[in-house]
């Protein structure tokens, strides 16, 4: 009987997945619990908005189950269990009505979709694919309705990318944004208009400054009401519209909460041994809804637990945006950070640069075969956190 308290990990999304799978390289022994509220199974989250292009529905892009998980890594995986409160004190989580005691606590829980406020009889028509559970869902839906018109409410990353993959599968796509262009909060116009009219070529429509208010039974279908006046036609209906941290299990723990969980460099939360990762985190004042910057984390995170207190760097991470109509690639500049767009364009190849009053590249956007000048503008980027 060994004496080690266990490291429980709460969550196996890409965030607790790497996690263990980095913490196995270099130790086997201390026992680990991961906790989801989920079935547990391995999948690639980015892989979602790609089905129709890859012609993969939810089981195909699982990648392993969770009893497969838990003997490559040697873990407990307590599947379809919600954690439901967390004493810091006493470092004891409780899920399932079971009390289980932590040595380390990982809070890996992800970010909950922001539901846009909409009225209307038929609000149940509107899906959102936030993970497998609910890509299953949706692709299970468009095939009982027959469907063939879809509107997407939101016309951000994961709105624009179900734009594109939802036209591969030969859908009618309407998209709707309150805003002027496509992913109108990480581009300038000209690179968003690029995007516009590369997806309109395959066939996209776009309602750009409305809000969808209601959507009503019309028919056999639906009526997706704009505060515009009109009323687009649909089968089913998807909200994009972002996702935010989900914070109020480590709020009501006594964890300090801002825009994430707040967390260090080491990934330590204000409590005690309770450290954060992914989609919850606010690392260092970041909140990053992306794979890279948790794949920073978990390596960093795996080298604290087994005993070498590592702190995570980020580097600059441009992230491609996946819209194979006009492809995407874009390194947001820091918040609130003041500067200048310079934008050279030809046609749907966009070249934009983000440079501070210093005159310093801080951001960039690239569309098309303005995708092949990553490289040389990543290196000219600072470190997101050095
Ligand atoms: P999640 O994968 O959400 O995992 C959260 C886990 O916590 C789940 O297992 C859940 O069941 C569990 N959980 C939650 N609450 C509880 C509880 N109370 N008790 C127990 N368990 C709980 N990023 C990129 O970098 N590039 C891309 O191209 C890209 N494309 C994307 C496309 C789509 C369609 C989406 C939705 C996201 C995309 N992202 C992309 C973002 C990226 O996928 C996420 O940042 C990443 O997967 C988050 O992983 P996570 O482990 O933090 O959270």
């Amino acid at each position: 009987e060994s004496s080690v308290k266990p490291i429980v990990i709460i969550g196996t999304g890409l965030g607790g997945y790497n996690l263990v799978k980095e913490l196995r390289k270099s130790d086997q022994e201390t026992p680990v619990i991961m906790i989801t509220a989920d079935d547990g199974r391995s999948y690639s989250k980015p892989m979602l908005s790609t089905g129709f292009t890859r012609n993969t529905d939810a089981d195909g892009l699982m990648m392993a189950d969770a009893g497969k998980m838990a003997l490559q890594f040697n873990v407990s995986i307590w599947t379809n269990t919600e954690v439901t409160a967390i004493d810091t004190a006493k470092q004891v989580v409780t899920a399932a009505g079971v009390e289980v005691e932590y040595g380390s606590l990982v809070l890996a829980w992800g970010a909950d979709v922001i539901r846009p406020p909409i009225g209307g009889d038929a609000t149940d028509s509107v899906f959102s694919c936030n993970d497998l559970v609910d890509y299953a869902t949706f692709r299970a839906e468009l095939k009982k309705r027959k469907a063939k018109k879809v509107v997407i409410i939101g016309g951000g990353l994961i709105g624009c990318e179900f734009t594109n993959d939802l036209l591969n599968g030969d859908f009618d796509v309407e998209t709707v944004d309150p805003l002027g262009y496509c992913l109108p909060t990480l581009l300038p116009e000209a690179a968003g208009k690029a995007v516009q009219a590369a997806l309109e070529e395959k066939g996209a429509k776009f309602h750009f400054g409305p809000l969808v208010t209601e959507v009503n039974k019309q028919g056999d279908a639906l009526g997706v009401t704009l505060n515009n006046g009109s009323v687009l036609d649909a089968d089913i209906v998807v909200s994009a519209v972002g996702v935010r941290p989900r914070l109020a299990l480590a709020e009501q723990s006594g964890i300090a909460v801002n825009r994430g969980i707040v967390a260090n460099r080491l990934l330590e939360t204000s409590a005690n041994n309770v450290y954060t990762l992914g989609d919850c985190a606010e690392v260092g004042g970041n909140v990053l809804f992306y794979v890279a910057p948790l794949m920073a984390g978990a390596r960093a995170l795996a080298k604290t637990l087994a005993g070498t207190p590592t702190e995570v760097s980020y580097p600059a991470m441009p992230v491609t945006i996946k819209t194979p109509a006009c492809p995407v690639v874009v390194a947001p500049a820091p918040r609130d950070a003041e500067g200048e767009w310079t934008i050279e364009q030809s046609g749907n190849d966009v070249v934009a640069e983000f440079r501070n009053p210093q005159g310093e590249l801080i951001g960039f956007a690239l569309t098309g075969k303005g995708t092949a000048e990553k490289v040389r503008l990543q290196k000219e980027l600072p470190a997101i956190m050095a």
